[in-house]
C-alpha cells in the first residue's frame, strides 16, 4: 500500500505546467462574450421582445407567452452560434451547490430529419426531477414536483457546449426550495425599504440595489495525492494528518512567486470567468502554502451570487484541467489557515450614490449615519439570525479559531466613526433641542471625513466590520452560497428601515421637524445598539468574557446555532418582511440539520475506514518489525542485547498505546454513531453528532499524528500534509 503514496508523489514532481488556452487578446474583446448581455439581446430581438425582457429584469413583470417565444428563439440562435447543443435550466437546491437539468435542442421531426428546438415554454419553467433534492418535508411524495422558473434578472450564458439559463426553484405548492427565490424577495423587500427611506433625503432614488463583492479563499491540491487520501477525496477535509514543521509561520509564501503550474491554471479559469462576465480583476494572495483567493468586482447581490457559484463551478472544471484539485472546505488542513468567503456588502441607489459612503456635506452625512446606524441596529436586534446564516459543520472549525472572527456577532467601525456616535449621542437631546445643539450637531456632521484613515484594514478579527463606504461580513464560510448570508442580512435590514421610517414618521407626526426627528432616532438606535460594537481583538480570550457580559450570544456550534431559524419572533420577521414562510422557515431548519448530520455521518465513516485499514495495519507492520528485530537480538546476543533492545522496547510500547487508543476510540466512536443514528427527532440527532460522537474525531486524530511521527516514513500510507501543501 505504501507504494501509492510515493507513486503519487512522483506523478507530481513529473508534472509540467498545462500549456494555457487564455488568448493574448485584449480582455474587452472577449469579456462577457458567452453572455446574453443587454448588447447582445439588442442585437438578436425586436424592439418588442427587448422592452419586455427589459420589464421584466427590472421590475419583475411577467414575460407574456409570445414574448417569451420570441426571446426563446433568440436565445437559442445565439446559443447555437456559440455552438451549444443543449439548454439547461440552472438552480441551487438546498444541498448548497448547483444543479443542472440539460435537455438537446435537437427534435428529430418526420422524414428522418431534425430541428432545433427551443420555445418560451421550455425557457420560462422546467420540472426537474426533484425528488432527489432536499425538501424538508414540503413536498409529500405524491407531490413530489418541483418547477425550475427562469430568473430575467440574471442572463443566461454559455458554458461548454450548453445553454444555462439561472432560475429559481419551487415545489408545486409554491414554497422555495432553493437560496435564490428567498434571495430575490429579501433584495426586492430591502429596495423597497431603502427607497422609502430615501424619501427623507433624496425624492429622486427610485430603486436601491443592494451590492456584493465576495472574496473567495481555496485550496489546490494535486489530484494525484487526493486520490490517495480518501479523507480528502470524499470530506474535502484532511482528517488525519500531522501539521506541517514549516506552516505558514514564515509567510514567505506570501512573497514567493507563484510556480508555473498554478499561474498557468489561474490564467485559463480567469479567461473563462471573463467570457462568462464575472469582473475578476487580477488579484490574488497567498494566504496559507497553497491557499489562494479571488476577489471579482463587486455587483448587483443577485448577479454577484450566481457569478460566485458560476466561478466556483469554473474554478473546480479548470483545477481538474490541471491536474489539481481544488478545496472549498473551510478548515482542510487542521494547524493552516482556513478558507472564508468575505461577504462585503452596501446599498446603491439608482441615481449612482453608495448609501454606506460618508458625504460631503451635513446634509449627505445624516443619510450616511441613517444607514450607517440602522446596519448597526439591525445587526445587534438579530445577531442570531446571521449567526445561522453562515453555520455549518465546515465553519465550526473555523469560527473562533485563531484566525476566523469568533462565533460571537459583532460590529467593528473604527475610532473616528465612533467618536461621531458618541458626539450624535451627546449632542442630539430627547426634549426641544436649542440653537446651541443644532449648531454643533452641524458642525459635527460636517466633520466626518470622507476618507476614514483609521478604518479599512485596522481591525481583521471583526465578523462584521465597517471598512470605509461598506460592511464586510468576514464569518460566511468558503464553501457556501453567499446567498445565506445575504438573505439574513439583506432581510434584517430591511425590517429595520421600515422601522426606522415609522418611528420618524411618528415624531413628524408629534411636530418635530424632518431632521429633528431623524437625529433622535438615530440617536436612540446608537444607545441601544451600543453592545454590539466592539473595537478590540475579537480572537482574544478577554472577549469571549467581555461578550458574555454584555450578554451577547456565542453559539459555537451548527446545531445550536440553528435555533434562531425557527425562533418565534425571526419566524415573524421573515414572514412579515415576506422572504420566507414559517413553513419554509422550519423546512430550511430540517434540510439544514440533516446537511450537519450527514456531513458527520461521512466524516465518522470514513475515520473509521482510514484508521482500521491503513493507519492501525501500518503501525502494527513497523511494530512487528520492532519486535523481530529486538528477538534477533535477543538470540544472537543473549542477555547483552538487553541493552542494544532498550530504544526499541520503548518505541513498541509507545506504538502499542497509540494503536490501543485509535482502536478504542474508533469503537466508541461506532458505538455513539448508533446510538445517535436511531434517534429520529433530527435536531437531537445533530446534538448527538455534535456532542458525542464528534469529540472522537481529534482523540483518533491525535493518536494518528503521533505514530505518523513514530513509524518509519516508508510504510506510512497517507501522503503528508507538509508533502500535500509543498509539492507542486
Ligand atoms: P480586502 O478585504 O482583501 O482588503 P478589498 O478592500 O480590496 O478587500 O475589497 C474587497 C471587496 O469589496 C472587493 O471585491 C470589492 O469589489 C468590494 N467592494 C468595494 N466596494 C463595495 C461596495 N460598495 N459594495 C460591495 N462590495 C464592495
Ligand atoms: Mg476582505
Amino acid at each position: 500500500m505504501a507504494t501509492n503514496r510515493f507513486q503519487a508523489l512522483e506523478n507530481v514532481l513529473d508534472r509540467k505546467a498545462k500549456h494555457t488556452s487564455a488568448p493574448s487578446d485584449k480582455i474587452s474583446n472577449f469579456y462577457g462574450e458567452m453572455v446574453f448581455n443587454h448588447n447582445t439581446m439588442q442585437e438578436y430581438l425586436t424592439d418588442e421582445a427587448y422592452r419586455g425582457v427589459q420589464d421584466a429584469m427590472v421590475e419583475g413583470k411577467r414575460l407574456d407567452r409570445k414574448i417569451a417565444d420570441q426571446v426563446a428563439s433568440a436565445m437559442k440562435e445565439w446559443a447555437i452560434s456559440k455552438k451549444a447543443s443543449h439548454y439547461c435550466h440552472w438552480f441551487q437546491p438546498l444541498t448548497g451547490s448547483t444543479a443542472e437539468k440539460h435537455d438537446a435542442f435537437f427534435f428529430p421531426i418526420e422524414g428522418g430529419r431534425a430541428i432545433e428546438r427551443f420555445e418560451g415554454s421550455m425557457l420560462v419553467q422546467q420540472e426537474p426531477d426533484a425528488s432527489s433534492f432536499p425538501n424538508g418535508g414540503i413536498r409529500n411524495t405524491f407531490e413530489a414536483r418541483g418547477y425550475t422558473a427562469w430568473d430575467p434578472s440574471s442572463p443566461a450564458y454559455v458554458i461548454g457546449k450548453t445553454l444555462c439559463i439561472p432560475t429559481i426553484f419551487i415545489a408545486y405548492t409554491g414554497e422555495a426550495l432553493d437560496y435564490k427565490m428567498p434571495l430575490l424577495k429579501a433584495l426586492h423587500a430591502v429596495d423597497q425599504a431603502a427607497t422609502e427611506v430615501m424619501q427623507f433625503f433624496d425624492k429622486n432614488v427610485t430603486k436601491v440595489n443592494a451590492t456584493l463583492g465576495w472574496e473567495q479563499e481555496y485550496f489546490l491540491v494535486d489530484k494525484a495525492l487526493v486520490a490517495v487520501r480518501p479523507d480528502l477525496a470524499m470530506t474535502g477535509r484532511a482528517l488525519f494528518g500531522h501539521a506541517p514543521a514549516k506552516g505558514q509561520q514564515l509567510d514567505d509564501h506570501y512573497f514567493g512567486s507563484i510556480p508555473e503550474r498554478i499561474t498557468a491554471f489561474m490564467r485559463d479559469f480567469e479567461t473563462e470567468a471573463l467570457r462568462l462576465g464575472i469582473p475578476v480583476t487580477t488579484r490574488h494572495n497567498e494566504v496559507a502554502p497553497n491557499q489562494f483567493e479571488c476577489a471579482p468586482v463587486f455587483e448587483e447581490t443577485n448577479l454577484a451570487n450566481d457569478h460566485n457559484l458560476l466561478l466556483m463551478d469554473v474554478l473546480e472544471k479548470t483545477a481538474r484541467k490541471h491536474d489539481f484539485r481544488v478545496l472549498f472546505h473551510e478548515k482542510p488542513f487542521a494547524g493552516l489557515n482556513g478558507s472564508g468567503k468575505h461577504n462585503n456588502w452596501s446599498l446603491a441607489t439608482n441615481t449612482g450614490h453608495n448609501l454606506l459612503s460618508p458625504g460631503k456635506t451635513p446634509k449627505t452625512n445624516m443619510m450616511f449615519l441613517a444607514f450607517f446606524i440602522n446596519t448597526l441596529k439591525a445587526i445587534h436586534d438579530h445577531a442570531d439570525i446571521l449567526r445561522a446564516s453562515i453555520a455549518s459543520s465546515g465553519n465550526d472549525h473555523r469560527l473562533g479559531a485563531n484566525e476566523a472572527p469568533p462565533a460571537i456577532i459583532s460590529a467593528f467601525i473604527g475610532s473616528q466613526l465612533t467618536q461621531v456616535l458618541d458626539r450624535l449621542v451627546a449632542n442630539v437631546k430627547s426634549e426641544e433641542m436649542t440653537p446651541e445643539d443644532k449648531m454643533e450637531l452641524q458642525l459635527n456632521m460636517g466633520k466626518i471625513p470622507q476618507i476614514l484613515l483609521d478604518n479599512t484594514d485596522r481591525n481583521r478579527t471583526s465578523p462584521f466590520a465597517f471598512t470605509g463606504n461598506k460592511f464586510e461580513f468576514r464569518a460566511v464560510g468558503a464553501s457556501a452560497n453567499c446567498a445565506s448570508a445575504m438573505i439574513a442580512l439583506n432581510t434584517i435590514m430591511a425590517s429595520q428601515l421600515r422601522i426606522f421610517k415609522n418611528d420618524v414618521d411618528h415624531l413628524i407626526e408629534k411636530g418635530n421637524r424632518k431632521d429633528e426627528a431623524i437625529l433622535k432616532v438615530l440617536r436612540d438606535y446608537t444607545v441601544a445598539s451600543e453592545n454590539i460594537r466592539f473595537e478590540g481583538n475579537g480572537y482574544g480570550e478577554e472577549w469571549v468574557e467581555e461578550a458574555r457580559k454584555r450578554g451577547l450570544p456565542n453559539l459555537k456550534d451548527t446545531p445550536r446555532a440553528l435555533d434562531a431559524l425557527i425562533d418565534k419572533k425571526n419566524m415573524a420577521l421573515f414572514e412579515e418582511v415576506g422572504v420566507l414562510s414559517k413553513v419554509e422557515m422550519h423546512a430550511r431548519h430540517t434540510i439544514e440539520l440533516e446537511n450537519y448530520v450527514m456531513k458527520l455521518q461521512i466524516e465518522s465513516r470514513m475515520i473509521f475506514d482510514i484508521a482500521q485499514t491503513m493507519i492501525l495495519p501500518a503501525a502494527i507492520q513497523y511494530q512487528t518489525d520492532l519486535a523481530n528485530n529486538v528477538n534477533a537480538l535477543n538470540t544472537l546476543l543473549g542477555t547483552e542485547a538487553k541493552k542494544g533492545t532498550v530504544a526499541q522496547m520503548q518505541l513498541i510500547r509507545e506504538i502499542a498505546e497509540h494503536i490501543d487508543g485509535i482502536k478504542t476510540n474508533i469503537e466508541n466512536m461506532l458505538d455513539e454513531r448508533r446510538k445517535a443514528n436511531a434517534i429520529k427527532n433530527v435536531r437531537d440527532k445533530s446534538i448527538a453528532y455534535c456532542d458525542k460522537v464528534k469529540p472522537y474525531f481529534e482523540m483518533v486524530r491525535k493518536h494518528s499524528d503521533k505514530l505518523e511521527q513514530l513509524v518509519d516514513d516508508d510504510r506510512w500510507p497517507l501522503p503528508k500534509l507538509r508533502e500535500m501543501l509543498f509539492t507542486r
